[in-house]
């Protein structure tokens, strides 16, 4: 699997620039292209954000919409597609934490942007295994996917396709029961999940949301845009507004001392919805990504066939992602939760137990070549070069959660959250 693309990582290509010309001739004609090249030609220069999010998510020819582009055939590699054991330990997690808030009746999985599904079917797995500690609790899973392919994927990984998609555009647009007997239904927006208890889990999904683009300038901040290249109308370029747009007005702090900015309020919106959940109904969040802590520039980046690709080719042909800026959705939960992390994702699986858990899968199994994939997906997870230091989790809580933990032990035991407590644990 050497050759698979993590998205995290930009790999040094030697032909690139022979790629993105040929990939030009081939794909310049999206249909998006040319939706877009009529709409800046009609209204003038997008911002990126509106570029990101037709090129993603445009419900006819969207990337994530039409697309598959996990896997080896695919565009990127993630971890839960990469081991079991990531999903397993996640699983573990959201079971450690709805023990430790009290064991609610009710327990709702929520996952955004569950891709082909693999991370909730190893989490399921968990659930069952742990049958007994789960007891008689009303457990049921919640999807956030925007894309219908992928939905399909999800439903066919999850029920062995025991769904019923339903009609127009209600809420819940497809609902079945998992293999494991559990109902899941699923949904476009997170507002129509039904309220209660819930564990909610983002893996590699807030680098998919639209961000905005700043330049610092002489005259102060301006928002970058995309406009058509005049030297050659069929190809879209960056531009710096002329004058101050309504999201450089409003959306730059006024401590920033970068000279070039990114901004996720449709991120910084979804984040506050989860804490504002969490704080009423109970639960905990945990946001799984390559992240940053509000001190890059510019990070935004397209994936194609496992290889970088120019942003601005080919839109909707590609994956778009932003590196997220973890203090930007720490600062959007106001004060309604407790933040853990972030944590680098070695710290966090050696926190779970990974190294345990590996030792008991290799002691399961005598076939070389598959304790040889065991150990080399070990590796891909938590070595600092690769996966290990590039992913970072960051937690939500209920503010209830620690109280105790905050009152008694003046910070001198090892918190008393899972993946998060300190490396002695094991
Ligand atoms: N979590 C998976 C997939 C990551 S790819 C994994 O790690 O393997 C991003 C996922 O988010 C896809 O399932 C994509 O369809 C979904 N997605 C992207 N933008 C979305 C949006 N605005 N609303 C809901 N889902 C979205």
């Amino acid at each position: 699997m050497f050759f698979l693309t993590l998205k995290a990582v930009i790999p040094i290509h030697f032909h690139y620039m022979t790629y993105r010309l040929q990939r030009f001739r081939l794909e310049s004609n999206s249909s998006i292209h040319k939706h877009l090249i009529s709409k800046i030609t009609a209204t003038g220069p997008i911002s990126v954000a509106e570029y990101m999010r037709e090129a993603l998510t445009n419900p006819v020819a969207g990337y994530y919409v039409k697309n598959d582009m996990l896997g080896a055939g695919g565009d990127f590699i993630t971890s839960p597609e990469i081991s079991q054991i990531f999903g397993e330990l996640l699983g573990v997690w959201c079971v450690s934490e709805w023990m430790a808030a009290g064991k609610s009746n009710t327990f709702q999985l929520v996952e955004l942007g569950p891709g082909r599904g693999s991370l909730a079917s190893d989490i399921l797995r968990v659930f069952s295994q742990l049958k007994t500690v789960l007891g008689e609790t009303d457990i049921s899973v919640h999807l956030v996917e925007v894309s219908p392919k992928l939905s399909q994927f999800q439903a066919e990984c999850l029920t062995g396709d025991n769904t019923q998609p339903n009609d127009g555009d209600q809420p819940v647009y497809r609902s079945g029961t998992t293999r494991t007997g559990l109902p899941i239904s699923w949904y476009r927006r997170i507002e129509d999940i039904p309220r209660g208890f819930s564990v909610f889990l983002a893996h590699e999904f807030f680098d998919a949301i639209p961000i905005h683009k700043f330049q610092r300038t002489e005259k102060g901040w301006r928002e970058v845009m995309v406009d058509i290249d005049p030297e050659s109308p069929g190809k879209l370029r960056f531009v710096v507004s002329h004058s101050p747009t309504l999201a450089s007005s409003i959306l730059i702090q006024k401590d920033e001392n970068r000279q070039h900015v990114e901004v996720c309020p449709e991120g910084g919106v979804i984040v506050q919805k989860l804490a504002n959940r969490i704080a009423e109904d109970g639960g905990a969040a945990l946001i799984v990504d390559y992240g940053h802590d509000g001190t890059k520039t510019d990070t935004f980046r397209g994936f194609k066939g496992h290889q970088l690709h120019n942003v601005l080719e080919a839109p909707g042909m590609a994956d778009l992602t932003a590196d997220v800026d973890i203090s930007y959705l720490r600062k959007m939960t106001g004060n309604e939760v407790t933040c853990l992390g972030p944590i680098t994702q070695r710290s966090f699986l050696k926190n779970m137990g990974i190294d345990s858990r590996l030792q008991v899968l290799l002691r399961n199994c005598h076939d070389p070549s598959t304790r040889a994939q065991l150990i080399h997906s070990y590796d891909m997870l938590i070595n600092p070069e690769k996966m290990g230091h590039r992913f970072q989790f960051f937690s939500l809580l209920n503010r209830g959660r620690l109280a105790q933990y905050r009152g008694m032990q003046k910070n001198t035991a090892p918190l008393p959250v899972a993946g998060f407590a300190e490396l002695d644990m094991q």
